[in-house]
């Protein structure tokens, strides 16, 4: 459990891009800052998703990975040293009799604030699990449920089950890295984009559909063989393996959010111009917030983060006026 009844001036919820970029900023602007994100690292979608796609519409980066710019905006938010909570997924608010609130965690653990950033995104990110009852012990190890470098594959038996854009896509760029790539798809038909869909037709990975991945042996965390059974016939196949990617889709969830009392519309927060929520201290960035004419883009989070640290600060500080910050006119050299 983190330590307790430290109370911080803007908790961030969500380490995405536009939280971890709003960190940075509440920095400059001298606030308390702390980012609370329930996965194990940093980035958001960024590299849950595509952390090797390459992004080529942010102003002034003609092109840059997903890595990348995840290391970039790491680097940049920890600038001011905010505190950093991993692996906690934010459940409840309280607010105090001196406008103070308390968020709980998953876990338990309590967060004293003066303000809140919302920046989850549509809700935490939870991949569609392997139900086998041995696949836990192979996770993160020799079962993984996104690539996060195509790389590591390199040379390997790679098995992949699933028949959605994002398996296909794998299994077209895993074919020229791995030592031999099958995807099993329960169903005959894939769905996603037919240009990619012909591409590994016509390429050495050996497509077995409609099959499903039966069982798994192996040791240490290390698969050895995977045992995938055709759905019509019952025929079981051993296919020996060096990994194993499942990419049978993801849930995200809000959790609990949605009822915390903000005008909501569509799964996500209504904001104001200054990017207050309909709780006064509460304020939404990012791919949850809900304007007129919103672009879910990194680039416009980019701008909604300082509105809401400045509203944020303004809420803390209103006797203050609101003077605006440029980062070459702040000294960095403290
Ligand atoms: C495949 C793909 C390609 C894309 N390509 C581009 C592109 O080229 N250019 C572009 O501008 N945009 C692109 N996007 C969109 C872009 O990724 C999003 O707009 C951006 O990630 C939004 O950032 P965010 O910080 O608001 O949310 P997210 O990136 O979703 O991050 C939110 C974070 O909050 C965490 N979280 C959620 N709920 C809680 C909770 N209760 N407690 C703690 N943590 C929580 C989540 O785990 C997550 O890490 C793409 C999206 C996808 C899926």
């Amino acid at each position: 459990m983190t330590e307790q009844h430290e109370v911080y001036d803007v908790t961030i919820i969500g380490g995405g891009p536009v939280g971890l970029f709003t960190a940075f900023y509440s920095g400059m602007r001298e606030m308390k800052t702390k980012i609370i994100e329930y996965l194990p690292f940093l980035g958001g979608k960024v590299p849950y998703f595509y952390p090797e796609k390459v992004i080529r519409d942010i102003g002034g980066i003609a092109s840059i990975s997903g890595e990348k710019l995840t290391d970039q905006l790491i680097e940049q938010a920890m600038t001011f040293n905010p505190t950093v909570v991993l692996g906690e997924q934010c459940l409840h608010v309280e607010k105090l009799h001196d406008g103070t609130f308390i968020l709980t965690s998953d876990n338990g653990a309590k967060h004293y604030t003066r303000t809140i950033i919302v920046a989850t995104g549509f809700g935490t990110l939870k991949s569609t699990k392997l139900e086998l009852p041995n696949a836990s012990q192979f996770e993160e190890k020799s079962l993984n449920y996104t690539i996060k470098r195509l790389e590591s594959y390199r040379g390997k038996r790679v098995l992949l089950s699933g028949g959605g854009n994002s398996a296909v896509d794998w299994a077209n760029e895993l074919e020229s890295v791995a030592d031999q790539v099958t995807l099993v798809y329960r169903k005959k038909a894939f769905s996603g984009i037919e240009s990619n869909i012909t591409k590994m037709k016509n390429s050495s990975v050996d497509v077995k559909t409609p099959y499903f991945v039966d069982s798994l042996v192996g040791d240490g965390g290390q698969i050895s063989s995977a045992f995938v059974k055709n759905l019509q016939t019952n025929e079981v196949e051993e296919l020996e393996i060096d990994a194993l990617i499942v990419n049978h889709g993801f849930e995200i969830d809000l959790g609990p959010i949605a009822d915390w009392g903000m005008d909501m519309e569509g799964g996500t927060i209504k904001v104001n111009g200054e990017m207050a929520t309909s709780i006064p201290g509460m304020f939404a960035v990012g791919d949850i917030a809900n304007y007129q004419h919103k672009l879910q883009l990194i680039a416009g989070g980019f701008n909604e983060g300082p509105i809401a640290v400045n509203s944020a600060k303004l809420h803390i500080h209103p006797e203050e006026e609101l003077s605006h910050l440029f980062s070459t006119t702040y000294d960095f050299s403290e």
